[in-house]
């Protein structure tokens, strides 16, 4: 009888310490992705900002206010502020998009199928808030071969101080 209790006891336990560790490891996930709900992204971002990050929208060609832009500094994610691209690999593509042929390092940028709108097309996004950012495609410049097709509502940009 006493042994049918100490199973008890522990059983209770054990399934205590599962439901908590999941808890834990839910809580750990959202503070790891930076995840904001969308309501609280909504209330921080511009509309605009928020249709082309959150709803994966794209910007009108050369509409942007980046794609002619030429000063030295990082491109930061506009939604939580984290460096994506510096101007060094940046380049004029024709396309009305700001490109560039390298994120800053390759685990700023994730790199995600997008079979949507009839096309075969690699989504990039910001790898700490999931964040959109524009598209990736193999028609750019050396090193890499690769375009970075960004859209300007996604960025922010800090100018490198001297
Ligand atoms: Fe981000």
């Amino acid at each position: 009888m006493k042994t049918l209790k100490y199973i008890l006891i522990f059983q209770l336990l054990f399934s205590a310490g599962i439901i908590f560790g999941q808890e834990k490891k839910e809580a750990m996930k959202t503070s790891e992705n930076s995840s904001k709900s969308e309501s609280q992204w909504k209330e921080e971002l511009t509309p605009e900002q928020y249709r082309v990050l959150r709803e994966c929208g794209t910007e009108p060609a050369f509409t942007g206010k980046y794609y002619n832009h030429k000063v030295g500094g990082n491109y930061t994610c506009a939604a939580c502020g984290a460096i994506l691209f510096s101007s060094d690999t940046k380049y004029d593509s024709g396309s009305g998009w700001p490109s560039f042929y390298a994120a800053i390092d390759k685990e700023a940028v994730k790199e995600v199928a997008d079979n949507n709108y009839g096309m075969r097309r690699i989504e990039i996004k910001c790898a700490k808030c999931d964040s959109h950012l524009g598209h990736i495609f193999p028609d750019g410049p050396k090193p890499t071969g690769m375009r970075y097709c960004v859209n300007s509502a996604s960025l922010d940009f800090e100018k490198t101080q001297y």
